[in-house]
């Protein structure tokens, strides 16, 4: 029997009714969504005991939404539009196992991994998969590729048997698993996770299990190639992504000769012009040094001979200064970091892809902006001023706030707002770290706050007279906090200019760097006294950190933005806010993600509990005049 639901308010209802034995909930709903319901579901069992499989239903199967849907207590995905073939599996799958063993069953991934294994093998050749990972080429580039698989595969085989007549298990394990990725490519996926047992079993030197696995392998070959044969393909449709004009020529460096015939059609089908592939890395930088035009280089990372470290040393070095895109089947993290390598040898990197490259993956990279034109540098080196000229702004009164909305993470409802320091100086905004930071070094930060916030203050009472009953953060600095008169300072401000005290936070960064720590414990204590909520700013950075969130009393935790803008594509980072989002949950901190700058972003925070977000995805900080404005039509 099934049970049918239009949202997930109404099926977490129905299954606290009880008697499910497995739920499937489509991923994004409005209100309650896929990922909401199975976080509420997994909550509640805390208490009541059991797991109940929940299966995600989605459109998106990149392996960034899939760690979320796990991270959410999801145990599985299921393809949109559903196949009925998948869908039998999958119950198959979930409901045929034994419910206890089912309890037991974390959204660990290697449980999920052993899961997926497990299941009836895989399909001989997915035709849904290989339409996702070349779109749609013609047909005859379709079988040309697979063909070009079996032929490699059928090529390496003699190598492999010898591997395991010489019972050496290094040997086997590296070629089966080449042969597992490039299998997976073209959606072989019983060959795939037939070689990935055997590389299992050869590391660990199980070499019986291998050969019993090997026969198999031999005629899950056989099958792909008669699978292939058979295939029905759609004809081609062109589609054309590229965001500016397409690059003329391209260059990319991949050991793998079916994923280098993968990507040639790829972006064929994109639009791009010519392509050259080659399958090592010297020998790409001695064409990027003979030709002239290239505009795009793809690089894989891990290559016999050079590898891919070493290749991007040598390009930064060279005068290549067209894109670049790192494609790897590496883990993650590493490309991560290989990412910021190349970005920190200054080149022009437009974005990373996790092999097997997806069609939907590329696309979405080839149409974002090009890195150069979405990140500018954002402070010149050039730039100093002096405290002098401070001073001289301050007389001047050139110094200005603006104020960037915090809004709520499920609703977007606007709920306070940050006072941001703002400084044009002879016609060019002098960026705030830069003056901030020269105030705070010359002693001039307490009267330069003096200014800054009186005028925040005032903005606030405009907002609020216009009717927004607004939060309104300002941000303290370290420097200031030892200064005892601080407390006495913002008391007569707020009785000045009749701010409510209540509604006032204050953000404070690099508590740890603070000399006078008694004092700052002294002026601290007093602000909170007074009813001010302190919030702790730029967590996870510098001294920034756990230790100062047990010594002060904060209320409030905000996310670096270094964690959260882009932190989607970023293992790590999304596990930096994961574990803050859960720690600030148990201190009972209320949570702010600044630099949300996507959607994607927002999703992220989102779904992993944050309570407010700010970020130029909401909006940039303005004047207080455009504010209301914006309020205005937030609010209609
Ligand atoms: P902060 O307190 O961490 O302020 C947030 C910064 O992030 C602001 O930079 C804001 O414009 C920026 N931001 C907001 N949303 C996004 C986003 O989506 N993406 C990115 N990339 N950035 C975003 P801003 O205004 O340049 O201020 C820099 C820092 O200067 C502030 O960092 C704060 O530490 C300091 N500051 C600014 N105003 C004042 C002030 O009045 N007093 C003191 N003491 N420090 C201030
Ligand atoms: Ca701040
Ligand atoms: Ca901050």
């Amino acid at each position: 029997a099934a049970e049918l639901a239009a949202d997930g308010a109404a099926a977490m209802a129905r299954w606290q009714a009880g008697g499910h034995a497995l739920i499937l909930a489509d991923r994004n709903m409005p209100g309650m969504d896929g990922l909401a319901l199975a976080r509420a579901v997994r909550a509640n069992e805390k208490d009541r005991g059991g797991h109940v499989p929940i299966i995600a239903i989605t459109a998106v199967q990149n392996p960034e939404d899939l760690a979320l849907c796990r991270q959410a207590g999801m145990d599985d995905a299921l393809p949109k539009p559903i196949e009925l073939d998948d869908l039998r599996r999958m119950l198959e799958h979930w409901l045929g196992q034994a419910a206890p063993a089912v309890a037991q069953m974390p959204a660990s991934r290697d449980r999920a991994e052993a899961a997926m294994a497990a299941r009836p093998a895989g399909a001989t050749l997915d035709v849904g998969h290989l339409a996702r990972i070349v779109g749609n080429a013609d047909a005859k580039q379709i079988r040309e590729l697979v063909d070009l698989f079996t032929a490699t595969a059928r090529g390496d085989l003699p190598a492999c048997r010898r591997a395991l007549d010489g019972r050496d298990g290094q040997a086997l394990a590296l070629a089966m698993h080449k042969l597992k990725s490039s299998a997976r490519m073209v959606g072989a996926l019983r060959f795939a996770s037939l070689s990935e047992a055997i590389e299992n079993a050869a590391r660990s030197e199980r070499l019986d299990t291998a050969t019993t696995l090997y026969a198999e392998l031999v005629h899950a070959l056989d099958d792909v190639e008669a699978a292939v044969a058979r295939l029905a393909l759609a004809p081609a449709v062109a589609v054309a992504a590229w965001r500016g004009p397409p690059p003329r020529l391209v260059l990319m460096v991949d050991d793998d000769p079916v994923a280098r015939r993968q990507m040639g059609i790829l972006l064929g089908g994109a639009g791009a012009g010519e392509v050259l592939a080659l399958d090592d890395a010297a020998a790409a930088l001695a064409e990027l040094a003979r030709r002239d035009g290239i505009d795009l280089l793809i690089s894989d990372l891990n290559m016999p001979g050079m590898d891919g470290i070493e290749f991007l040393r040598r390009v930064a070095a060279s005068d290549y200064r067209g894109e670049l895109i790192l494609a790897s089947g590496v883990e993650d993290r590493l490309l991560q970091t290989a990412a910021e390598f190349a970005r920190a040898k200054g080149l022009n990197l437009r974005g990373t892809l996790n092999k097997p490259v997806t069609r939907d993956a590329l696309l979405a990279l080839l149409s974002r902006p090009s890195a150069q034109s979405a990140a500018p540098h954002e402070t010149e080196m050039d730039d100093v001023v002096s405290p002098d000229e401070i001073l001289e702004g301050i007389r001047r009164d050139e110094f200005e706030i603006h104020f960037q909305p915090k809004v709520d993470a499920a609703t977007l409802r606007p709920v306070g707002v940050e006072a941001l320091a703002r400084w044009q100086r002879g016609g060019r905004a002098v960026p705030p770290d830069l003056f901030i930071a020269t105030a705070e070094s010359h002693g001039l930060i307490g009267q330069l706050s003096e200014v800054l916030i009186t005028k925040a203050l005032l903005g606030g009472c405009r907002l609020a007279e216009a009717g927004h009953s607004l939060a309104l953060s300002v941000n303290i600095s370290a420097h200031w906090l030892s200064d005892v008169r601080l407390p006495e300072f913002i008391m007569a401000s707020i009785q000045a200019t009749g701010f409510r005290a209540e509604h006032l936070i204050l953000e404070i960064t690099e508590t740890g760097l603070m000399a006078d720590m008694t004092t700052a414990l002294d002026v601290m204590s007093r602000l909170r006294l007074k009813g001010f909520k302190l919030s702790i700013d730029d967590f996870g950075m510098g001294y920034s950190s756990l230790e100062q969130l047990q010594r002060f009393p904060f209320g409030e935790l905000k996310l670096d933005r270094g964690f959260v803008r882009g932190a989607a594509e970023k293992p790590a980072a999304r596990a930096i806010l994961a574990a803050t989002l859960e720690m600030a949950g148990k201190l009972k901190l209320s949570t702010v993600a600044e630099g949300v700058e996507t959607q994607a972003d927002l999703d992220l925070v989102r779904g992993l509990g944050c309570d407010l977000v700010q970020g130029w995805f909401v909006a940039k900080a303005m004047p207080v005049e455009s504010l209301s404005g914006w309020l205005r039509e937030q609010a209609s």
